[in-house]
């Protein structure tokens, strides 16, 4: 049997403000972690991995269930709000996310079980920062901003500069999550994310590739395809190189294949129990090249 620690004592905190919230993160440093759906708190408490003193609850805060998606988020306007507490299955099975960041609704989606994604949220998702975070590639594709709250104030940051290495985010000293915003999608644009796991019960992924793809005549090649992985480097990351390939070769088999093959350069994927590097490297480039070709056949029905 495996060593089975159980809860070790704690505080749960349930703080009436936002400021409240900064103010105890302060007062407690390390020894205070936040709580959102606990899926992934819970179970590292369980294990002993974490021994937080203090639990502070944040799903109740104003806002932070709240989705908010701006009238012309298909073409100009402020786009979508996503309160850091909204669950997957809300994102998964919001009909305005489906049609118009279908994107992230399929990352949500791919998220473990039913059960599990009805208390998992996709604010929980990012600030666990780890490589492996479902919804990560799609938010950087989508070139998500998240709002974080702290004493100071709110800062907003560019999703692709907020995480720092597995486990680690930009998160400073009485910070928290309180908004994923994405802006409006490209016209025209279609996204798929592909996701490689030991089983379709809800594994963690061993390779996820997300590409959203659509039309601009500012690139050589008529199109822009974004690239971002899932569990194949320290963090999630934006394949540019590949993006770049895209941008500059018309769209098809050839093109499509070096674009794979740069995007498997941009991995640096680990040997871990779910699989070794090379077979995450190779998976990449099979993926990429899959979803390449799903979202080019996308683009090109919508015409
Ligand atoms: C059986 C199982 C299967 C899973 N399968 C998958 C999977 O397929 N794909 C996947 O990506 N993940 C998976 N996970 C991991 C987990 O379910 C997800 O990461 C989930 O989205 C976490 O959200 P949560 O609301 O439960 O976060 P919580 O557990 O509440 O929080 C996660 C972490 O983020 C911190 N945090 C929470 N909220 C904030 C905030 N607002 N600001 C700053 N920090 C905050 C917490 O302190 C904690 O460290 C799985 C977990 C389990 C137990």
């Amino acid at each position: 049997m495996l060593p089975h620690p159980g809860l070790s004592p704690f505080d749960y905190v349930r703080p009436a403000t936002p400021d409240d919230v900064s103010h105890l993160l302060l007062e407690h440093g390390e020894a205070a972690r936040l709580l959102m759906g606990g899926t992934d708190l819970l179970v590292r408490m369980r294990d002993g991995v974490m021994q937080p003193k203090v639990v502070v609850d944040v799903k109740h805060l104003p806002g932070m269930r709240a989705l908010t998606l701006s009238r012309n988020a298909g073409g100009g306007g402020e786009g979508l709000t996503i309160g850091a507490a909204v669950t997957m299955n809300e994102v998964a099975r919001h009909p305005a996310i489906r049609e118009h960041y279908g994107l992230l609704a399929q990352a949500a989606e791919s998220v473990a079980s039913y059960q599990l994604r009805n208390r998992a949220t996709l604010g929980g998702n990012l600030c666990n920062a780890s490589p492996a975070a479902d919804t990560a590639p799609a938010v950087l594709a989508l070139e998500g901003q998240l709002v974080l709250l702290g004493t100071a104030g709110e800062r907003v940051v560019p999703a692709g500069d907020f995480f720092l290495g597995p486990g680690q985010s930009c998160l400073q000293a009485g910070e928290f999550l309180t908004a994923i915003r994405l802006p409006p999608p490209p016209e025209k644009a279609a996204g798929a994310y592909l996701k490689l796991g030991r089983n379709r019960a809800g594994d963690l992924a061993i390779a996820g590739v997300a590409v959203l793809g659509f039309p601009d005549a500012t690139a050589a090649s008529g199109y822009r395809f974004r690239i971002a992985l899932a569990s194949v480097a320290p963090v999630p990351l934006r394949a540019e190189k590949a993006e770049q390939v895209l941008a500059d070769a018309p769209p098809g088999e050839a093109t499509f294949t070096q674009a794979s093959a740069a995007a498997m350069q941009a991995s640096s994927p680990i040997d871990d129990i779910r699989a070794s590097a090379a077979y995450r490297r190779a998976m990449v480039r099979n993926l990429t090249l899959r979803a390449l070709q799903r979202v080019w056949d996308r683009i090109e029905i919508k015409g």
